[in-house]
């Protein structure tokens, strides 16, 4: 578990994202982290994706999802795990200013707590070995998700899909793009990028 690659893609003097301090896992007898706080940020950069982030042994282990996580089953999304991320990012917002890495605006999209499946006794090992099953307990995301990767334990490890599991909070259809604004600011990423303050909750 390190930060070293999150922290050698960043000039921390000209970006406003976090440094973050050093990493502190839960020093809780050493018991496996089953559950934890996840979110998804929006992130409008020169490709736009959302960034899915899994609370996890005292980092954020991330994915950038492009098409956005779906509570369709039927809807797949390729999710490619990016590098860990300090607990600091939990709530970042903000514009990442043009020519420093990821440059682009971020909103909060989602947030809330996972929970692994009860039959996964360790989170950590079931990503080491390519699958977790969890529950997303979020604003606008809910239910049963695999996490699955599909490159393989050797060519292309960063590969996985991310998908509704079939269960009563799946909704057919479901575009994450047509749930545009922060759970934290009700900012769009125009919003951000336009330097407009937090909006009240329900005006808009
Ligand atoms: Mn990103």
């Amino acid at each position: 578990m390190t930060l070293d690659i999150y922290r050698r893609k960043r000039r921390f003097d000209r970006t406003p994202e976090p440094a973050g301090g050093p990493i502190r896992p839960p020093d809780d007898t050493g018991a496996t982290p089953t559950t934890g706080r996840y979110v998804v940020q929006r992130h409008r950069a020169r490709r736009l994706h959302y960034d899915l982030r899994l609370e996890l042994g005292g980092v954020l282990v991330s994915w950038a999802v492009p098409r956005g996580p779906s509570l369709d089953p039927a809807m797949r999304r390729l999710a490619v795990q990016v590098e860990d991320h300090p607990l600091e990012y939990f709530d970042f917002e903000g514009v990442i200013p043009g020519a420093q890495y990821g440059a682009g605006d971020v909103i909060v999209w989602d947030w809330g707590r996972w929970t692994a499946d009860p039959a996964t006794a360790d989170a950590r090992r079931a990503l080491d070995e390519g699958e977790l099953k969890l529950r997303l307990d979020g604003e606008k995301l809910h239910g049963a998700f695999v996490l699955l990767r599909t490159g393989g334990r050797t060519a292309r490890r960063d590969q996985w899909l991310l998908i509704h599991r079939r269960d009563g909070d799946a909704v057919a259809g479901w575009d994450a793009e047509d749930h545009p604004a922060s759970v934290k600011s009700g900012r769009t990423n125009d919003d951000v990028a336009a330097g407009r303050r937090r909006r009240r909750r329900g005006t808009g």
